[in-house]
């Protein structure tokens, strides 16, 4: 049995970081790089333990909870290597057109029930012109803000007009998930069909419309620790208000099927450096948590997540909500998120309003 003891230097130089973050600096691409090179399990959890404290100097004992309703499946014209509703791949995932009203109140009413804050439309297809889709969609808005049960946010694609995110704001749209997946350098061995910047405009229109971004990636894709750390980066220069942290749960019959998992601490580690990167974001944990962290699942909140999807995911199952909801009141961690309560991160400058922002510039400075 090896005996890893913490390295002096190393456990110094990430206190030193952890009290750079605290005090509100942010961390450079090499230092950041640095943390995810971290090798050594004492080392890792020495940063945990950072990011932890992290986490509750920003966002406090909060969790912030989502959900999501798949509002139309599978056929999508997109051929994303991880995806199972990609019309490329045969991987018997459902398919069906745009939800009715009926499943959508249903998912709102189970969502308030379990406390979530916010429950998200998702669509399974390239993106959104104007016509009689987005009239139909803006009316499924329309009425979960209208049930006032839960916080109205949408997953609905490349957008290319200013129009269609003025007319979900106008809908009742809070916040829409949008994720840019990996850097830009491993962007194009996820997806060929659309392009890195195809998204960033997207961000960018939403932005301009006022509604805020979640948006953020997924690893164990095949990416390396520098693409990791440059996707946080990115997500921190475009002013993400959530960040899901996805996990790759390899589908028989995609490119990825064969991908091996990433061991646990790699994981938590990764959880932990996008806290150092992100420390006023909500990071959240999404897709293929059960199955990457099995007994470790706690972990993520030492590693500073503070926000968790529930619920099933698109096309793979989660764990019960009801455990969820236990092991989070057995850490002290409280749910009760508020439902309109980004302001932590606009006080500090990390959101980009209507008036202030000029996306292209922003997003420009990212290639
Ligand atoms: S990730 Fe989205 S855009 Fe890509 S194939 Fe899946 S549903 Fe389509």
């Amino acid at each position: 049995m090896t005996i890893e003891s913490v390295d002096a230097n190393n456990h110094s130089q990430i206190a030193g970081l952890g009290r750079r973050v605290l005090d509100g600096v942010n961390l450079t691409r090499d230092e950041a790089l640095w943390l995810f090179q971290l090798e050594n399990t004492a080392d890792i959890f020495d940063l945990l333990c950072w990011a932890n404290r992290i986490r509750e100097h920003f966002k406090g004992n909060k969790i912030h909870l989502c959900s999501i309703v798949n509002a139309k499946a599978g056929a999508c014209s997109e051929n994303c290597s991880f995806c199972a509703q990609s019309s490329f791949y045969q991987t018997g995932s459902p398919r069906y057109g745009f939800v009715d009203p009926e499943p959508v109140q249903e998912a709102a009413e189970e969502a308030n029930k379990n406390g979530v804050t916010a429950v998200g439309l998702v669509a399974a297809w390239k993106g959104l012109n104007e016509g009689p889709m987005l009239d139909e969609v803006c009316d499924r808005i329309r009425e979960l803000k209208a049930g006032g049960k839960t916080r109205p946010d949408v997953s609905l694609g490349i957008i290319k007009n200013q129009r269609v995110a003025d007319r979900l704001k106008e809908a009742g749209v809070e916040c829409y998930g949008h994720n840019l997946e990996s850097s830009r350098r491993f962007f194009a061995r996820t997806c060929t069909t659309h392009s890195y910047d195809d998204r960033l405009g997207t961000i960018g229109y939403l932005k301009k419309a006022g509604i805020k971004i979640c948006s953020g990636g997924i690893i164990g894709m095949g990416e390396t620790r520098e693409d990791r750390c440059d996707l946080a980066l990115a997500l921190k220069e475009i002013g993400a208000n959530v960040v899901p942290i996805n996990i790759l749960n390899p589908i028989k019959g995609t490119p990825f099927e064969n991908n091996p998992p990433l061991p646990v601490m790699e994981i938590l580690k990764t959880i932990a450096c996008f806290r150092f990167i992100l420390p006023r974001q909500e990071i959240m944990i999404a897709g293929g948590r059960t199955v990457n962290l099995r007994d470790a699942q706690s972990m993520i909140f030492m590693a500073g997540a503070s926000a968790l999807m529930v619920g099933n995911y698109l096309t793979t199952l989660n764990q019960p909500v009801e455990k969820d909801l236990q092991m989070l009141k057995d850490l002290g961690l409280d749910p009760s998120w508020d439902k309109h309560g980004f302001s932590d991160q606009e006080e500090n400058g990390y959101d980009c309003g209507k008036e202030n922002c000029e996306p292209e510039v922003e997003l420009a400075t990212m290639k």
